[in-house]
């Protein structure tokens, strides 16, 4: 993995440039903002925010309409059948 321009720090969300990267990890990062120098507590910018997230989301509400649209239509249709006949 390439070294980032940058590194997210997780305890203020700063984008920090003070760092060492070496053999695709973080070495040391100090943020100049909150004083956070645990390497535990960085996240590169790609990893901070994930698109992949966010398209889960808007599956799992799709979903939940679905069942619901589906309940009514059905209860409908069969009254409409016993009408008829
Ligand atoms: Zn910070």
């Amino acid at each position: 993995m390439a070294r980032p321009d940058y590194l997210i720090c997780l305890e203020c969300e700063s984008e920090v440039e003070d760092f060492i990267w070496r053999d695709g990890e973080i070495r040391r990062a100090t943020c100049e903002v909150c004083g956070n120098s645990d390497v535990d507590a960085f996240s590169l910018p790609e990893e901070f925010e994930p698109e992949d997230d966010e398209e889960d989301v808007d599956d799992e509400q799709t979903e939940e309409d679905d069942l619901e649209e589906y309940d009514e239509e059905d209860e409908d249709s069969e009254d409409e059948e016993d009408e008829e006949r």
